[in-house]
């Protein structure tokens, strides 16, 4: 395991799987491996094939949310009143709306995150965790974790292993549609800019989309709110220009975190969604994957309303679906809350937050579920049903940490692609995978939250 575990760091560096350092987030001059398991951890084979043949399923549904002006504006109705975040960009959505949008090439990104729920009678069924509809990271870096893997097996005597790991490339999906957003969009001389962070350690997962970017000669300029802010304005036809040079995508690697926006972030964010440029996502799409949305979806009727004529894939979306809860002011929400802190272990609550490390568990679950009952403060969050995969063993590669077995679950999430120009559905494609493990320690996390870690489907 020692060696396998020297040879995997080895191949990881120099396939590229990487990440800046914390001491260093704006220079590549030291730069460490993206943690990694040593081992691929295994899927169900029909768990994995559904979870793709539902994402274009997804696609469809998170693009009518974000058309569904009076859908978004209901469903967010109580949570605006008390969460400041999703009422300034539910703000910004209204405000563009009333202008009249400029926009009319659409493209959204998204990725649908799921676990194996693990039943009493050891059967597996996929359940939805949530789906990311903005800055959905590691189409990059996990497009070279399978070569990383294929070679450990190999060092572990594990031949015929090693040629089952299916390729997977989302980074170069993630690219097309951009591309064909920019292609779209119709102006030969306009750029991709990537909105990044002001802290940019995951910068080589967003090189290895803007790469294929300009293998097919696309521009790419990568700047932050603070660039947009000052340099950022609109023509008479509400084009976009950065530094004099015309904006045709916008890709937010950023602004899903309050954090993000001071008052000229803000600002900048309301410049964006006035202008022509293609964002992905537009602030209605933003919305339309924040966790009250979600928990509405569940709703019997709600889908069916949602995505008229089509059945089918309602009935596949629904599958996924783990029980989720309202807990808007009322005797719905009063008798959910009391079984919660009643049962704390059956559940996860979750504010209307993204990026890890914010929801709720357990015995602290209860004690702040106890505390906000009877508050307007308990509508920000929602409930949902803890779901409960079957633990295994693999060894988490970290720089500079030693080498353990973890008793691990992994998360797999399924990349979307779309693109709409006006109302015609021009691209609609699952674009890859990517799988994610952590130790069971962990309630919450993903791994830019340094909890989670990179991993690799083996199916089963
Ligand atoms: P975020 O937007 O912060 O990523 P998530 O809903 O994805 O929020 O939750 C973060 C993490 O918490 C997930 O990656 C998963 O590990 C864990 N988690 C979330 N919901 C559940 C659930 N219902 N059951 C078990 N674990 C969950
Ligand atoms: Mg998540």
């Amino acid at each position: 395991v020692r060696d396998a575990a020297a040879v995997a760091v080895d191949a990881a560096l120099l396939a590229g799987v990487l990440m800046r350092t914390g001491e260093q987030p704006l220079s590549s001059d030291v730069v460490n491996y993206a943690p990694f398991t040593l081992l691929p951890s295994a899927v169900p084979a029909a768990l994995f094939e559904q979870a793709y043949a539902v994402q274009q399923d997804f696609n469809l549904l998170v693009d009518a949310i974000s058309q569904n002006k009076e859908f978004l504006e209901q469903t967010l109705a109580s949570t605006i009143k008390v969460d400041d975040f999703t009422a300034r960009l539910f703000r910004i959505h209204k405000q563009v709306l009333e202008e009249g949008l400029a926009q009319t090439v659409f493209l959204g990104i998204n990725r649908s995150d799921y676990m194996f729920d693990c039943g009493l009678d050891g059967t597996t069924a996929l359940k939805q965790i949530e789906i990311n509809t903005i800055a959905a990271s590691f189409g990059g870096l996990t497009s070279r974790t399978a070569d990383v893997h294929r070679l450990v097996l190999k060092v572990l005597g594990k031949t015929k292993e090693a040629s089952q790991l299916l390729p997977n490339n989302p980074s170069k999906g993630l690219a097309l549609g951009i591309a064909k957003a920019w292609e779209l969009y119709g102006s030969q001389s306009a750029v991709v800019m990537f909105l990044v962070e002001e802290i940019q350690r995951n910068i080589f997962d967003q090189r290895c989309v803007e790469n294929e970017l300009w293998n097919r000669n696309i521009r790419v300029i990568r700047r932050r709110f603070r660039d947009v802010f000052e340099k950022g304005s609109l023509d008479g036809s509400r084009r976009l220009y950065i530094d004099g040079q015309e904006v045709a995508v916008v890709y937010y690697r950023e602004g899903y975190v309050p954090q993000t926006y001071d008052q000229q972030g803000w600002e900048a964010r309301l410049l964006l969604e006035r202008s022509r440029a293609v964002k992905c996502p537009d602030i209605a799409t933003q919305l339309a994957g924040t966790k009250k949305v979600q928990q509405e979806l569940s709703r019997p009727g709600t889908l069916e309303k949602l995505l008229p004529g089509c059945p089918e894939a309602v009935a596949r979306i629904r599958a996924t679906f783990a029980g989720l809860y309202s807990l808007d002011e009322g005797e719905e929400g009063d008798k959910i809350a009391a079984t919660a802190i009643a049962d704390p272990e059956r559940f996860v609550l979750k504010p209307q937050r993204e990026g890890g490390g914010n929801n709720l568990y357990g015995e602290e679950l209860r004690q702040v579920l106890e505390k906000i009952k009877d508050s307007p403060e308990r509508t920000s969050y929602i409930l949902m049903d803890k779901i409960k995969p079957q633990p295994a063993l693999n060894y988490l590669l970290r720089a500079h940490s030693p080498l353990e077995v973890s008793e691990c679950i992994s998360e797999l999430g399924i990349f979307g692609v779309y693109v709409r120009q006006g109302q015609k559905m021009v691209v609609n494609k699952a674009a890859g995978h990517l799988l994610r493990t952590k130790a069971t320690q962990h309630a919450d996390g993903g791994v830019a939250a340094g909890v989670a870690v990179l991993d690799t489907p083996y199916v089963v």
